[in-house]
């Protein structure tokens, strides 16, 4: 929490995240009690929520293991002193293995990384933890089932020379967050299986498979397996456009807020913003919301919801660089520095609208808010 006001900022909301971690939590367990663990995916600073805060109310609330795509991230979370169990999958000849692994970082391998990350093993003279990566569909990276007898008998091998441990099995679902294509959900999940069964033929036993990214963990349960891993869910996101967050007890931790840095009167007919996409009908009241595209704000967001002061309103015309205009009304009563929020809980307005109004999806909205809005974590 800052001490002084902030004139932008995205307010983030840790109790909310430690709230969602336990309720995905709660939602997995099963009726036995045992629960699958469950992976905290804070890539991408967090999915814009800011990854090492984010991590650490994650880990306090029951997560069990962090989630990032790139080294550089997992090594970032080790540089802030954070020591949980963490995997990196997403790899490039340039990635760093030997810091990974002098970091303890799992690694992510879907194919030729096995090679790099064997040497960098026997160069630091200890194993690398694995988790291998499977291709079922999805199309990205990932070892693809006719690729997977080699890739498995080389990993056994290398277990065998003490230079890699394969803890891990995993994949990444295509559709799970639209529920009405079950039927290709069930056949990732099969190939999923099939490709277990070839590693356990080749001799290696990894102990975690895991496919579920949030959706299947909100509707899947037999995609659960022994580890979940959750981003959106993790910042009280739902990715179903027409099931709310709140639907799965999740809450929402970010807030886009700032105040308004201009009111001015404005004759009928004015136009408003690059373009004039807007043009007053009758003399009225203009405020100015210093946030723009350079802030993550989508510039194509017009008629976005936002709220003023408690007054829910729209914006006026283009969002520029730093900064888009509010049409306050011919009786507007606000000044200056009244607070205006972009979307969250006070406001009720939801980063959905927003991506709507944008054309795109709630993870993009978040993940895209700028590094010049400060992040208030409280
Ligand atoms: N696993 C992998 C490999 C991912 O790339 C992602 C995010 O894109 C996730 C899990 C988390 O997905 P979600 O945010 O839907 O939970």
């Amino acid at each position: 929490m800052t001490d002084h006001p902030l004139e932008r900022r995205a307010r983030i909301d840790l109790a909310a995240v430690r709230h969602n971690v336990r309720t995905l939590k709660e939602r997995t367990r099963h009726p036995d009690g045992t629960a699958p663990a469950l992976m905290a995916v804070v890539k991408a600073d967090a999915y814009g929520h800011g990854t090492v805060p984010v991590a650490r109310a994650a880990l306090a609330a029951g997560a069990d293991r962090l989630g990032v795509a790139h080294v550089t991230e997992a090594l970032g979370l080790r540089a802030a002193g954070v020591d949980a169990p963490v995997l990196a999958w997403l790899h490039t000849r340039d990635t760093p293995f030997a810091q990974a692994l002098a970091a303890d970082v799992a690694l992510g391998v879907s194919g030729w990384e096995i090679e790099p990350v064997a040497d960098a093993a026997r160069a630091a003279g200890r194993p690398a933890t694995v988790h291998l990566k499977l291709d079922t569909g999805l199309g990205r990276n990932g070892c693809p089932p006719a690729a997977l007898p080699d890739l498995a008998a080389r990993a056994a091998a290398l277990e065998a020379e003490g230079v890699l441990r394969v803890e891990g099995v995993f994949s990444h679902l295509a559709v799970a967050d639209e529920p009405e294509r079950a039927a290709e959900t069930d056949a990732q999940l099969a190939a999923f299986e099939a490709g277990v069964r070839v590693l356990r033929e080749a001799g290696l036993t990894p102990s975690v498979r895991h496919i579920a990214n949030t959706p299947a963990t909100l509707t899947r349960p037999d995609a659960h397996l022994d580890m979940v891993r959750v981003g959106l869910g993790l910042y009280g996101l739902s990715p179903f456009p027409d099931r709310p967050a709140q639907e799965f007890g999740l809450r929402p931790s970010m807030s886009l807020r700032t105040s308004l840095a201009s009111v001015k009167a404005a004759p009928a007919g004015q136009g408003v913003s690059y373009g004039y996409r807007h043009r007053t009908a009758a003399p009225t009241v203009l405020g100015l919301v210093p946030l723009g595209y350079a802030d993550g704000v989508p510039r194509v967001a017009e008629d976005a919801p936002l709220d003023v002061a408690g007054r829910r309103l729209t914006v006026a015309g283009r969002i520029a660089m730093d900064q888009f205009v509010v049409d306050l009304g011919p009786d507007a009563t606000e000044r200056v520095g009244d607070p205006v929020e972009l979307f969250g809980p006070t406001s009720g307005i939801p980063a959905d609208a927003w991506a709507e109004a944008a054309g795109t999806i709630n993870y993009e909205l978040v993940t895209r808010i700028g590094s010049r809005v400060p992040r208030e974590h409280v």
